[in-house]
């Protein structure tokens, strides 16, 4: 493993590397100067780079994906016992795995029945936006098409993903958007401050302001409210108290189909099969992405309610009333496959318990660094997903340094531990390390995690 290069020559595929992949989120420079990291193996918890250096990843293949963790042979051989025996049909046709695994998916999610195969996280959420687009058009004589998102939620690449991006910094430059896209504010209450809320209630009021924007748009054009369970690239926010039940009541109240976007919380991640069953709601859609097969596979899903199915269903007269849709790639037999072994694997070896009890201790942990260290202002996050906000001053709560917080992903780097930042996309505010490693997370792996983050923090601070 150590010198796990097998027939490459390293130095080529770093120079290849260089010369010809255009990496994500990474500026130009680092790459002129630097050498680029490559991955060349993972097993368990941990990946080795092209020096043969081990690092425990504590993000899950750098963007919270890998939740069954690197190196499984059941879920490899799955995929090539399903890809010899048929690899792909797509269109009006099903396949075996996709059968299998939206029944086992439907059974983690009461009161969803259908589930829509595509290939990525923002590809699942255009497919919502879609039948809301297309729900309105069919039953609201087209009124009903505006979509509402939160400040600081992500939901994607894609422009029409875009439009519903809470993350400015995401989204500058890339316009113009898709219209009909509104933004309401966010749930973060350490920065209720900023938003001149009370302090009592806050959950309360920070789903009444949805009801604000609703009313001041006019419900009759409201379709759909899009939210994260739980903000992940925004800053791991964990909505308060109170939020969630006003946030459903207030859907019903104005018949507002409501979506929620599991592709970070999703299959397992927070302790739950669904990071919105923590908070007893009923969503009419639910799409999700990277944890459904741990990135051994690309797949995604929207799954939806059959109340919302049934809204498609033909009318004997108009030939254009069905979900004209197509996802080339959500005919690969390969991601249904995985998807299915990797949740047996969740099953099997309990990750849900350990996710919960490892989250625990995480927390613990970030809990009494914050004793020690004062550049941190709150701890938060729930199950294997948690968030530290970092503050230049405790009393004002004015957010750390940019590059110093950067520079803590950096140092724990050094001592071989993967975490994250919330990088270019709230402006002022990507200043929360995030964390979120794989489910099978072990009390050692938890305690070197944080004990990279202290050493870190006293470094840089
Ligand atoms: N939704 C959320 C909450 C995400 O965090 C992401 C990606 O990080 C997406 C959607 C988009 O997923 P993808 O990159 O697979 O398109």
């Amino acid at each position: 493993m150590e010198d796990g290069f097998r027939d490459n020559d390293i130095s080529k595929v770093v120079e290849a590397d260089r010369a010809h992949v255009w990496h994500h989120l990474v500026q130009h420079k680092p790459f002129e100067t630097g050498e680029p990291r490559i991955i060349t193996e993972g097993k368990g918890i941990h990946v080795w780079d092209q020096r043969g250096v081990k690092h425990l990843d504590g993000v899950s293949g750098g963007v919270w994906t890998v939740n069954v963790g690197y190196g499984r042979e059941s879920i490899a051989n799955a995929v090539r016992d399903q890809l010899i025996k048929l690899n792909y049909f797509a269109g009006a046709a099903g396949t075996i795995p996709g059968a299998i695994f939206a029944e086992k998916l439907i059974e983690k999610m009461p009161g969803l029945t259908r589930v829509y195969y595509c290939n990525s996280g923002s590809e699942a959420n255009e497919k919502a936006f879609k039948m809301v687009r297309q729900i309105a058009h069919k039953k609201y004589g087209g009124k009903k098409t505006k979509i509402l998102y939160r400040d600081r939620d992500y939901h994607g690449t894609t422009i029409g993903a875009l439009s519903a991006g809470g993350q400015d910094q995401r989204n500058a430059q890339y316009g113009p958007f898709a219209p009909d896209f509104v933004r309401v504010p966010h749930c973060l209450e350490y920065r209720a401050g900023d938003q001149n809320a009370p302090v009592e209630n806050y959950g309360e009021w920070a789903a009444d302001q949805i009801e604000q924007v609703i009313l001041a748009e006019g419900p009759e054009t409201v379709g759909a409210l899009c939210l994260e369970p739980i903000t992940a690239g925004g800053g791991v926010i964990v909505p308060p108290e109170g939020y969630w039940p006003r946030v459903q009541e207030i859907c019903r109240k104005y018949d507002i189909l409501l979506h929620i976007d599991e592709v970070v919380c999703g299959v397992g991640r927070t302790g739950t099969w669904f990071g919105y069953q923590h908070y007893g709601i009923e969503p009419d859609f639910v799409t999700m992405a990277k944890g459904v097969a741990s990135g051994y596979a690309a797949i995604a899903c929207c799954v939806t309610s059959e109340r919302v199915f049934d809204m498609f269903k033909e009318s004997p007269e108009d030939p254009m009333d069905y979900f004209r849709d197509i996802s080339t790639f959500g005919g690969c037999t390969a991601g249904p496959a995985a998807a299915i072994e990797n949740m047996r694997i969740i099953e099997d070896e309990n990750l849900l318990d350990n996710t919960v009890a490892m989250g625990d201790r995480l927390l613990k942990n970030f809990e009494a660094l914050a004793e020690k260290h004062k550049v941190i202002g709150e701890v938060r996050g729930k199950g294997l997903f948690a968030g530290i906000e970092l503050v230049a001053d405790r009393q004002t709560r004015a957010p750390a340094d940019e590059k110093q917080c950067a520079q803590i992903v950096a140092e724990c780097a050094k001592r071989q531990v993967i975490i994250g930042v919330t990088n270019r996309s709230v402006p002022g505010y990507n200043n929360t390390l995030t964390f979120s490693p794989a489910l099978i997370a072990t009390p050692d792996h938890i305690d070197e995690i944080s004990n990279a983050v202290d050493e870190s923090l006293t470094a840089v601070f």
